[in-house]
């Protein structure tokens, strides 16, 4: 059963966000050390009790629709009534709004919680999130004012449409169509959605659907897009619901995995067209997803590390119970649990140290969130902007890529008992292979990461990361610690590779081919590099921490990290540059010879 890690996440916030600063600066001061503990506290009970013990039940029982009605999971309704009575959709909301105002990195401290509880049911209060982002930064006052309270309470739920059946990470061939009605302010959407995640369940009154669709008589493209909300019951002027608009759920998806999760088909304006209320000016509906796509990749990649912990968890009480042959050289006789055999603890020491790597980072990019829109130096801002642009592909990829594997190595702990059903261990692995696939496939975040934020302002944005990593290095140069050196000596060595790698596709750019071929290989490295530069912060934490036990296992995960872990990074630079030319001159039709 899920036990929050309470002990880890706090430690994590204090050791690598900037949370004490922004509250020495008169900002997020509503987040003392005491709110932040009794927040997260509370937090724990609701996603151990109830969310939980209702994982398997998502699994199991998946949702079901009838007549254009999907119903839920049985249980998923309380479950999710209780978190939204508790206030906790509203954690990290405009207070304008009825919102709490909590800091961002906070709030991902407690949105780990219900994706380690049940990624499924988590889902929903995520979509509704990117929902509320959209309307906030580029909604009307109006629109503002009939939505936002709402879904910020988690009354009313949302969901995101853009993918359509030719169109998946290539937006631009959007169909669907939205035509201004003569007859009022709004429009008219006909078209269909797919894969679209909670599109219709009995958990809220109303779900607030935000549809990106081709406006007519725009051009085709990218400059012809709208963003749209489309409420599933109309909203009265004052704020009652009303008629039931003409867009529904037609199918449900058969999956690998999430199966708790509803993902459907959407219909929408199949009879008189469904009304449809423009955010914003039409043709910008693209730029204003791109605005809101930082915080909805990290939060995904925030599942990516949710699952490493649940599977991590999972193995690890397996294999403390399961009593399998006899420890390495102890003639005794006495057979012992499997946790005491090196292959296994090498394997729950991996899943142990991505799992804090990756959570660090993942911290690290919303404190960065945080400083970017509260921090009052114009400056600080903008180099946080910076700093979470480059590292929201990172924590995107790299923590979901690393979910699937982390949960692959929880099921070989389980050995046979992993591929059965029955431990929940293949669950876990299941759940995670959609992680690298949504909110832009994996490889587009390495697209993203290499043409966007390196080669674009020719590398400054990478540049000053490691300026900022080498200075934390130089803090630790006397430290005699056996691990803290390990790291130390690694990260040092391999931060120089990145800065070479880094200034070669620099002046490599113009062939475009072999920077795409490179691009995963470059995310995946940097990505290592900064977990590393993550541990490092959790390592030099060590020092100010009370609890001896705690920052001794911090040091040690270090250690590990920097001997075991980072030297793959020297395969990635020989990978990088020189290991693509047999790929570079492959045609398409090569494959079928
Ligand atoms: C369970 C589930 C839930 C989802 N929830 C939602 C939701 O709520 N709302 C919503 O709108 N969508 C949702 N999606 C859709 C999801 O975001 C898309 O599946 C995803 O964006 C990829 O699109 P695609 O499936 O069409 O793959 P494709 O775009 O066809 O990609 C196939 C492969 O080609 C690669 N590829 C494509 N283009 C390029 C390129 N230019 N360069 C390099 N490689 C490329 C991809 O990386 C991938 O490996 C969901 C999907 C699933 C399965």
């Amino acid at each position: 059963m899920y036990k929050v890690p309470m002990k880890d996440l706090l430690y994590t916030l204090s050791a690598v966000t900037r949370l004490k600063e922004m509250q020495s600066l008169g900002k997020a001061e509503m987040a003392s050390d005491d709110v932040i503990t009794a927040v997260l506290e509370e937090a724990a009970k609701l996603a151990e009790n109830s969310w939980a013990p209702l994982n398997t039940k998502g699994d199991r029982v998946p949702p079901t629709i009838k007549d254009k009605t999907v119903s839920e999971t049985p249980g998923f309704k309380d479950a999710y009534q209780a978190y939204v009575a508790g206030g906790w959709n509203a954690l990290t909301h405009d207070e304008a709004y009825g919102g709490q105002g909590l800091p961002w990195c906070l709030g991902m401290a407690v949105n780990e919680m219900w994706q380690s509880a049940n990624l499924s049911l988590s889902l929903c209060p995520l979509l509704t999130q990117a929902g509320i982002e959209a309307i906030h930064s580029h909604g009307s006052q109006a629109q503002k004012d009939l939505y936002l309270a709402k879904l910020i309470s988690g009354e009313w739920a949302g969901t995101m449409n853009l993918t359509e059946p030719q169109a998946g990470t290539d937006l631009a061939a959007i169909r669907s169509v939205a035509t201004k009605d003569q007859a009022g302010d709004f429009y008219r959407l006909r078209g269909q959605k797919i894969y679209i995640t909670f599109g219709d369940h009995q958990m809220t009154d109303n779900i607030i659907h935000l549809v990106l669709a081709r406006v007519d008589g725009l051009p085709e493209g990218n400059d012809g897009l709208g963003l749209f909300i489309v409420p599933k019951f109309l909203v009265n002027a004052d704020g009652s619901l009303g008629a039931r608009n003409d867009v529904y759920p037609i199918s449900l998806e058969h999956k690998l995995g999430i199966h708790g999760s509803p993902t459907c088909v959407m219909a929408y304006g199949d009879q008189e067209g469904a009304i449809a209320y423009l955010i914003g000016e039409a043709g910008k509906g693209l730029k204003y997803m791109f605005t809101m796509m930082n915080n909805a990749r990290i939060s995904v990649g925030l599942q990516g590390v949710a699952l490493c912990e649940r599977a991590y968890q999972h193995a690890l009480a397996y294999a403390k119970d399961r009593v399998q042959g006899f420890k390495a050289g102890d003639p005794s006789g006495k057979r012992v649990a499997i946790i005491e055999h090196m292959d296994v603890k090498r394997m729950l020491m991996t899943m142990k140290a991505y799992t804090a790597a990756t959570r660090a980072l993942a911290y690290y990019a919303g404190s960065e969130i945080d400083v970017m829109h509260l921090h009052p130096d114009e400056e600080a801002r903008k180099k946080a902007a910076v700093r979470v642009d480059l590292l929201t592909p990172l924590v995107k990829a790299w923590s979901t890529d690393l979910a699937v594997e982390m949960a692959s190595i929880g099921v070989q702990i389980h050995g046979g008992m992993g591929f059965v059903e029955e431990t929940g261990a293949a669950q876990y692995y299941r759940d995670a292979r959609i992680l690298p696939i949504y909110e832009g496939t994996n490889g587009i975040q390495a697209n993203d990461l290499l043409f966007r934020k390196i080669l674009r302002d020719k590398g400054a944005g990478l540049f000053a990361y490691i300026v900022d990593i080498a200075a934390d290095l130089d803090k630790v140069a006397e430290n005699t610690n056996r691990d803290i050196d390990l790291l130390r000596r690694y990260l040092r060595h391999i931060l120089l590779d990145l800065k070479n790698v880094t200034e070669w596709l620099l002046v490599e750019s113009k062939n475009i081919d072999r920077v795409a071929a490179t691009a995963v290989l470059y995310l995946k490295m940097l990505s290592m590099i900064a977990g590393g530069h993550m541990m490092l912060k959790l390592a030099m934490h060590a020092d100010q921490h009370d609890d001896a036990v705690l920052a001794a296992e911090k040091r040690q995960l270090a250690g590990y990290y920097g001997a075991a872990i980072l030297p793959q990074v020297k395969g990635y630079v020989h990978i990088i540059m020189g290991g693509q030319d047999s790929l570079l001159s492959v045609h398409a039709d090569f494959f079928d010879a």
